[in-house]
């Protein structure tokens, strides 16, 4: 059986706390035999940290989203440096930068809350690739309609720390700038749904060694799962599409997007 990695999981939500070990095994089952779990909050990274350290298939990826920056501290780096020291923390996120729903969108909100935002979000953007920079790490980049913003805050840090830009939906055109300054995209189940085909385009137009896969689960469960919550087994759903998309067997597949996330999250073994 072809082997695949979900490489971007929300394991830690407590969608899972019913059934978790279940969900686990149904990975082995559906030959996904390592998974990363992504912080979204020092609290999501401390769980996403105790997950890798229970079950010998989940690895952590430490950090603080950015929908949730008003929440964060002034510095992140002191309690990231901490937990990036951990031997199963192979990345550091999700952060970046998102746009998507701005605080002005309330009534009682204004333009200057805006702005707040956006600062907010910068700022511990900043901190967290610095801090990846200095443990020689990469980071799960989240981006939603702030991509010259995302780009421009990248462009200093390249040649220090790389992104994955993960759950690509973008343009090839923009996949192709991600490729320029070194970075990688992963693909999740929106690859499955009929209306995604710039979803498919961008498959289609990635090298086989510049792409990686991941569920987003909770979030996203592709075809015929759709609307359901998603696990990360089904990256299995996911490889089938992407591998009829580019006209590749499973097993090449296989083998060039678990090297690439070897490559590119390399305390995972
Ligand atoms: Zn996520």
């Amino acid at each position: 059986m072809a082997v695949f990695f979900d490489t971007h999981a929300h394991l830690d939500y407590p969608d899972y706390a019913p059934d978790l070990p279940e969900v686990i095994a149904r990975t082995q089952a559906a030959g996904i035999t390592k998974i990363i779990s992504i912080g979204t909050s020092f609290d999501s990274s401390e769980r996403a940290i105790r997950l890798a350290e229970k079950f010998p298939q989940i690895f952590a990826a430490v950090g603080w989203h950015p929908t949730e920056a008003m929440a964060a501290p002034e510095d992140l780096r002191p309690a990231l440096r901490e937990m990036a020291k951990h031997p199963k923390v192979v990345a550091i996120g999700e952060t970046g930068l998102d746009y998507h729903r701005l605080p002005s969108e309330k009534p009682e909100c204004t333009t200057d809350d805006d702005a707040r935002y956006k600062k907010k979000q910068a700022d511990i953007f900043r901190q967290q690739m610095e801090v990846a920079a200095e443990f020689n790490l990469n980071c799960i980049i989240h981006q939603r309609t702030a991509w010259d913003d995302t780009v421009a805050q990248m462009l200093p840090f390249v040649g220090k720390t790389r992104g994955v830009f993960h759950c690509f939906g973008e343009t090839v055109a923009r996949m192709k700038q991600v490729f320029e300054i070194g970075s990688l995209v992963s693909f999740t189940g929106i690859v499955t749904f009929k209306n995604a085909q710039n979803v498919r385009d961008c498959v289609a137009a990635a090298p086989l060694d510049k792409f990686m896969l991941e569920t987003d689960c909770p979030y996203l469960a592709p075809v015929p799962h759709r609307g359901k919550r998603c696990e990360p087994a089904y990256v299995k759903e996911i490889s089938e599409t992407v591998a009829q998309v580019k006209n590749c067997s499973l097993e090449e597949l296989s083998t060039a997007t678990c090297a690439t996330a070897k490559e590119f999250f390399f305390k995972m073994k």
